[in-house]
């Protein structure tokens, strides 16, 4: 008998895993994948992380190198072993997560988990028994009405297919510009492809700070990505060539078509609960599809738990180790705890996006009145000396208490900055605490203390 078993190891699965065993519970971590790690190991975060990164290094080289003054034979792409790093890179994660289980003595039961009744939980032949379930089954592509993916071919393909695709296409078209469309549409444009994106909505990114989505898109469409926005997909044909993806315009109405070797469908995720016998245990899900939880991310079933993209709120992976961690906790009689309102979101194009908390509009919105601090890293040293000086840092604080209510940023290492806001935001400090703090010069963290200084006497280098 198990004190825990968790049904998926992602990050949400896996850390829920880890913590327990930490804590002092016999654990075991059921998968139905050969690896552990989810999808944002083997399909998700890092093969995409590790492509962004080889192709930006392909674009420094032919963009930048000749300014700095390194010049020499033009670097060439190798597909084929840019591919061998990615699978590299995934391989090494994955490892480290089975040395992370053995070093926790956590059981790896492998194969597919369904819960046939509370603490009762089948893996092919045997039933397994716990005093807990944790349920981290983590998401899927959403498919979109009209289009058929099949990432075999690599015509038409979601995420997964476009991590591996046989080939570089001359030309790609991507539906949905959320965050996984725009890193891998970018991927493609550095490595060569012309890149057309496709959004129902009139805006990139949908939820992000309005400045930040603008300049985002002006700095992509330098980059060579071309945007078609306000338009409705409604299907895509193909035949052993070319797709042809059949979109209309929300102003006229009226049905156009467009023609490319490769077609992303990046129309966000859907939680994947298929074969895990919820329907017989009574656990209904909300409208989209997501498990209810309470706020100790119990289901409706007794000592069943759920967390990670099964259940609502943001698909991250950060989120979702979170709540494996805060889960984890409960179930251990201790204090598990998700601050929701301090989750960092990162676009890791170049330049990174990144953003914690409200905008402004969602502040004003809200009732608040808030101030805004901008700085722009036009004005900061070291962005200008890597020639990254394109974005700002944008800080909204309370108008009358001064407390930090969010921050967004587009720029070099936005991903990184983040979080020493994310840091003063738990702290509940103020914009002028941030001011106040002194920061290494020449760094790109700088701008996030101007943007503070912004929102109180002035920022220094504007
Ligand atoms: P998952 O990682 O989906 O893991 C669930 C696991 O459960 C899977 O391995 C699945 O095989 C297993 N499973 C499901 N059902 C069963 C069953 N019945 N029995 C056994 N096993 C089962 N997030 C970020 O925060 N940063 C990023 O940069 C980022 N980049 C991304 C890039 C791409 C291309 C994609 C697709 C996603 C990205 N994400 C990113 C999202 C991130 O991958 C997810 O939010 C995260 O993986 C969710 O973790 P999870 O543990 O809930 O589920």
């Amino acid at each position: 008998m198990y004190d825990l078993i968790v049904i998926g190891a992602g990050p949400g699965g896996y850390v829920c895993a880890i913590r327990a065993a930490q804590l002092g519970l016999k654990v075991a971590c059921v998968e139905g994948r050969e690896t552990l790690g989810g999808t944002c190991l083997n399909v998700g975060c890092i093969p995409s992380k590790a492509l962004l990164h080889a192709s930006h290094m392909l674009h420094e080289s032919h963009e930048n190198f000749e300014k700095m003054g390194l010049t020499g034979a033009k670097v060439k792409l190798d597909w084929a072993k840019m591919q061998g790093y990615k699978a590299e890179t995934v391989g090494g994660n994955t490892k480290g997560i089975e040395f992370l289980f053995k070093k926790n003595k956590i059981d790896w039961l492998k194969g597919w988990g369904s819960i046939e009744a509370p603490g009762k939980v089948r893996v092919g032949e045997t039933l397994h028994e716990a005093k807990n379930i944790v349920i981290a089954s983590g998401s899927v592509p959403s498919s979109l009405k009209g289009v058929e993916v099949d990432n075999d071919k690599g015509i038409v393909v979601d995420s997964t297919g476009a991590l591996s695709l046989p080939k570089i296409p001359k030309s790609m078209v991507v539906i949905g510009a959320g965050v996984i469309g725009l890193e891998l549409g970018s991927v493609y444009a550095r490595l060569g492809a012309e890149v057309t994106v496709i959004e129902y909505l009139d805006v990139i990114t949908p939820g992000m700070d309005a400045e930040v989505q603008k300049q985002f898109q002006k700095v992509l469409t330098k980059q060579g990505l071309t945007f078609i926005l306000g338009a409705a997909v409604s299907g895509v044909e193909h035949g052993t060539g070319k797709a042809e993806v059949k979109y209309s315009l929300k102003k006229d109405g009226k049905e156009q078509a467009l023609k490319a070797d490769c077609v992303l469908v990046a129309t966000g995720r859907s939680p994947f609960v298929d074969g895990l016998g919820l329907d017989k245990l009574g656990i209904d899900l909300d409208a989209r599809g997501f498990i209810p939880v309470d706020r100790h991310w119990q289901t409706s079933a007794s000592g069943i738990y759920a967390i990670g993209d099964a259940v609502p709120g943001p698909m991250l992976a950060h989120k979702a180790e979170d709540e494996g961690m805060a889960v984890a906790e409960v179930i251990a009689g201790k204090h598990g705890h998700v601050n929701y309102d301090v989750i960092p979101g990162v676009i890791y194009t170049m330049p990174e996006v990144a953003s914690v908390g409200l905008t402004e509009a969602a502040a004003r919105e809200a009732g608040r009145k808030v101030k805004v601090g901008k700085f722009p890293f036009m004005g900061n040293a070291r962005a200008k000396a890597v020639m990254q000086a394109d974005g700002f840092v944008k800080l909204i604080a309370d108008a009358e208490t001064d407390r930090i209510l969010g921050c967004h940023i587009i720029g070099p290492n936005a991903g990184e900055m983040i979080h020493e806001v994310c840091v003063a935001m738990e702290f509940g400090a103020s914009a002028e605490d941030l001011a106040l703090t002194c920061h290494a010069h020449p760094t790109t963290s700088e701008a996030v203390r101007e943007a503070a200084l912004a929102c109180g006497d002035g920022a220094i280098h504007v």
